[in-house]
């Protein structure tokens, strides 16, 4: 997972196992930190999320992020766009080009 924000790099990075919920799938909850922007994290259930969200701390609440003007809560990703067929025969649920965020914007990272 990268920032849905710049597209960079987290500087920290969690996952948590919150066990098996049905038919065997491993439920995770990943958690990531950009320099710039904050806390984001995604679930993940065998299958890349759909939908990243940004949080006041890693597995804390949803906060908003103000992007040209507009609130928002969430990031769609690229698994979101596919169509049901295709999102059945995704094999790899940590394929990172699912998991990329359709916009990215042009908020330069600040250099400090
Ligand atoms: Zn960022």
């Amino acid at each position: 997972m990268r920032c849905p924000i710049c597209g960079g790099a987290f500087d920290e990075t969690l996952i948590r196992d919150l066990g098996t919920v049905t038919q065997g799938h491993n439920w995770q909850l990943h958690a990531g930190h950009c320099p710039d922007h904050g806390w984001f994290q995604a679930e993940v259930i065998s299958r890349p999320p759909r939908e990243i969200f940004a949080v006041n701390k890693p597995f804390g609440a949803a906060r908003e992020v103000v992007l040209d003007g507009k609130t928002q809560y969430s990031f769609p990703t690229a698994f979101n766009d596919l169509n049901p067929s295709e999102r059945r025969n995704v094999v790899n649920p940590m394929d990172p080009s699912l998991w990329a965020v359709k916009k990215v914007y042009s908020i330069k990272p600040s250099s400090s």
